[in-house]
């Protein structure tokens, strides 16, 4: 495949497609902007991707000079086209069905899927670089002083950028694998800690930045591939000790590094359009890593180190203390309160989204709205199993922006409260985090739902914990009623009794 020479027009539609995905991302900061965000990074990948086609027509001869458009069509491989043409079409079909049918609850394991797939192709270009860098023009052709056979010399640079892509590629795609796993239930949520594995990590670590130096130096495809094999073992290492607690990170880490592999991908490339999409999504995972750290009081290093939510039935739901006494209502006790009440503020969490309850959630709350009550939602960042889950929610469910509030915004209003609605949220409530050091979520910011004169706490048992694994003293408080059902299935009661 050759280059068409460098027309004026790419520079500029590369440009209006960057332009685009800054407006995606400024767009996807608010529920109210985030329709049309996404509309922008998909006009902006549009762009980026007829151009990059447009300009990148496998032929079957040698450069092109100058604009003769006659000859490259003259030129055009048909097999290469068709190739190319298929597997968009195949990518397409597979995206289209995928976004169709998936679930929300299942989201964020697709979002883990789909990193994996970014780090596997940046593993991929990196490869057939190095093996055919004539082809990607970044080699040239020296001959053998000793043997007198042609040898393709790759740039030391773009040995640099092969070498860091492959790592960062490899690194993702096993990383996102294992939260894959973990996210979607094949592999438990606890941690699995190796004996000495922040010096296995660390070694590798190391190994794999002097081998990437050490390749500038020798082109030699033992160095490459021994690049490769290590970054997939250290992507692998580095995430099954982190526990399921720390997932949120983990998956804004991964969207980050596959940020960077696409980026290193431009560079092998010499496409501008991958750059600077690869340095956005790069930079904006860092940032909502850097957040989702922030709002869970961890610091990176702490979260990349592993070992959290190491509670033996972390993420399994296994069985928690029962031992103490708690109250129970039911769904009319619960109708009652809230229609009684001033203030109500919903909280929701995973639970919520698995039952699907946000429809009928909304529903009750337009009926509490009737008996005069005013409603709150609560939204803890990470509420449920990826960044935002429970605005998507929310809003699929047309609950009005204005009603939904951060952490931040309104942890202080509990106190004045009359009843605290918690739907399938747990760890994101848990006062342990305030209070118990030895608690696996001790400093993690947490609604202070128990100020509440009244918690309805909606779950489906006494025994299922929350993703990090921890019982939750909010269960039996004097002022909290357990209403013990599936969310929708309760809420739908409670709808019920407020007629
Ligand atoms: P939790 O996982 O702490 O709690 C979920 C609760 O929902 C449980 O009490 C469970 O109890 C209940 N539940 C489950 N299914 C139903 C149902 N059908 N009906 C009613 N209740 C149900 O969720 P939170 O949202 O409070 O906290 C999120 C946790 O997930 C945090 O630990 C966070 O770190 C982690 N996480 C967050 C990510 C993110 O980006 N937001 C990503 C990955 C992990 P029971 O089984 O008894 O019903």
């Amino acid at each position: 495949m050759e280059h068409v020479a460098v027309n004026p027009w790419v520079a500029l539609a590369y440009l209006i497609a960057g332009v685009c995905f800054i407006l995606a991302l400024r767009g996807l900061s608010s529920p109210t902007t985030s329709q049309r965000g996404n509309r922008f990074g998909m006009i902006g990948m549009g762009i980026a991707v007829v151009t990059t086609l447009v300009t990148h027509v496998p032929v079957t001869t040698t450069l092109i000079e100058g604009y003769d458009y006659a000859a490259l069509i003259a030129r055009i491989d048909y097999v290469a086209a068709l190739e190319i043409v298929a597997a968009i079409a195949i990518g397409a079909v597979i995206g289209v069905t995928t976004a169709r049918r998936i679930a929300m609850t299942a989201m964020p394991q697709l979002v883990a899927a789909f990193h994996s797939l970014v780090g596997l192709a940046a593993v991929l270009v990196a490869a057939a670089a190095f093996l055919n860098p004539v082809a990607f023009g970044i080699a040239r052709i020296l001959v053998d002083p000793l043997s007198g056979t042609p040898l393709a010399y790759i740039l030391p640079v773009s040995r640099i950028e092969m070498g860091l892509g492959v790592a960062i590629g490899a690194i993702t795609f096993s990383g996102s694998v294992i939260a894959f796993l973990k996210l979607n239930g094949n592999m438990g949520g606890a941690p699995i800690m190796l004996p000495g594995r922040h010096v296995i990590n660390l070694g590798v670590l190391a190994a794999i930045l002097l081998l990437v130096a050490y390749f500038t130096v020798d082109q030699s495809p033992w160095v490459f591939w021994t690049i490769t094999i290590l970054s997939f073992a250290i992507g692998f290492l580095l995430i099954i000790p982190i526990g399921g607690a720390d997932m949120p990170v983990v998956v804004s880490m991964l969207n980050s590094y596959s940020g960077w592999a696409a980026a290193a991908m431009g560079f092998t490339l010499h496409n501008s359009a991958m750059i600077i999409t690869g340095a956005l999504v790069g930079s904006s995972g860092a940032i909502l890593s850097y957040i989702m750290c922030r709002a869970m009081n961890r610091s990176f290093i702490s979260v990349i180190a592993g070992g959290f939510g190491s509670a033996p039935d972390a993420g399994a739901g296994g069985a928690a203390k029962v031992d103490r006494p708690w109250k129970r209502g039911s769904a009319e006790d619960a109708a009652f309160l809230m229609s009684q009440a001033e203030q109500v503020i919903i909280v929701p969490g995973y639970g919520m989204a698995v039952a699907q309850a946000q429809h009928v959630l909304r529903e009750m709350a337009d009926k509490l709205k009737e008996h005069g009550v005013r409603v709150k939602y609560a939204i803890h960042p990470v509420a449920g199993r990826m960044p935002g889950h429970m605005n998507v929610l929310l809003a699929e469910a047309n609950v009005p922006y204005d009603e939904v509030f951060e952490l931040e915004d309104i942890n202080s209003e509990f106190a004045q409260t009359d009843v605290a609605f918690v739907i399938g949220a747990n760890d994101v409530t848990n006062p342990a985090a305030k209070t118990d050091k030895t608690s696996p979520i001790y400093g993690m910011p947490v609604l202070d739902v128990e100020k509440a004169k009244t918690v309805l706490f909606v779950k489906r048992s006494m025994g299922g914990v929350g993703y990090a694994g921890v019982d939750n003293d909010v269960f039996y408080m004097d002022n909290t009623m357990m209403l013990l059902a599936d969310a929708k299935k309760m809420v739908e009661e409670i709808v019920k009794s407020l007629d």
